[in-house]
């Protein structure tokens, strides 16, 4: 199935590639919206902080959306495809990829606990623990994204392509559990979709998935639904028989 969107292969891949850079850039502003620690910081207090906020948007949108956060606008993404040109290896280590359901429910759990110890949310602080919106306004708020950083690097470099993703996160977790809602209810949502009579089995699909997912596989089998997709479209761009598109669809 043809790709209906209008952009050109190049131009979307130049595109998404340079949102996530712009978007790791944009880290020490953003930070604190995406910081799990201080989620739960704030929440022990009773308050609802901008983080709180964003990744309730995050579960949200992938109702609709799936993963398509982490292929186009998260930071760490970001840092991890910037990463690619040093260490560009297929993530191999596949218990990894259960890791990351534990620290989700670890975090997670924590952030409920922390609500449910403060006698729930009781204000909302869109700019906590930010100085005019601003994440890095001190000295001690470095050490803590520098820290993030190196852990993100230690997990990319050593795993393989887009080894935290696949490991670690914990927002990853979130999105799977909001698109497997969204495919036991089965409302219209983003997908890819594939038409298996017009593949050659190039495997240039598979080559270019910044998830290492055997999309090659994926449209022979005609399943092109997996949790670790992020939707990025490499593979429908990397195509050249137009056999994997994006499609909005239910069920
Ligand atoms: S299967 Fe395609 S859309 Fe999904 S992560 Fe891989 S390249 Fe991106
Ligand atoms: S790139 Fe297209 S033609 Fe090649 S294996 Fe993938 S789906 Fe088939």
């Amino acid at each position: 199935m043809a790709d209906e969107s209008k952009i050109p292969p190049a131009l979307r891949q130049r595109i998404r590639k340079a949102l996530l850079v712009f978007s790791f850039v944009l880290l020490p502003v953003t930070f604190v919206y995406i910081s799990c620690p201080i989620i739960t910081e704030g929440a022990s207090q009773g308050i609802a902080t901008g983080g709180l906020v964003v990744f309730t948007f995050l579960f949200i949108g992938s109702l609709f959306f799936g993963r398509l956060w982490c292929g186009y606008l998260c930071p760490a993404g970001g840092l991890q495809e910037i990463y690619f040109g040093l260490n560009n290896t297929r993530f191999k280590t596949g218990w990894l990829n259960w890791l990351k359901y534990p620290v989700f429910f670890g975090i997670f759990g924590s952030i409920a606990f922390a609500i449910y110890s403060a006698g729930g949310l009781a204000t909302v602080d869109l700019f906590y623990q930010t100085g005019n919106g601003i994440s890095i306004d001190r000295e001690g708020a470095y050490a803590l994204l520098y820290g993030q950083i190196a852990f993100i690097t230690v997990f990319a470099l050593l795993a393989g392509k887009r080894g935290f993703c696949h490991s670690f996160c914990p927002i990853a977790v979130m999105m799977i559990a909001g698109r497997k809602i969204r495919n036991v209810v089965g409302w219209p949502a983003l997908h890819l979709s594939a038409d298996a009579d017009r593949c050659v089995d190039c495997g240039r699909c598979s080559k270019a998935c910044p998830m290492n997912l055997d999309v090659r596989g994926m449209v022979r089998e005609g399943r092109m639904e997996n949790t670790e997709c992020i939707l990025c479209a490499s593979c429908v761009d990397a195509c050249p028989e137009g056999a994997v598109g994006y499609a909005w669809m239910g069920r």
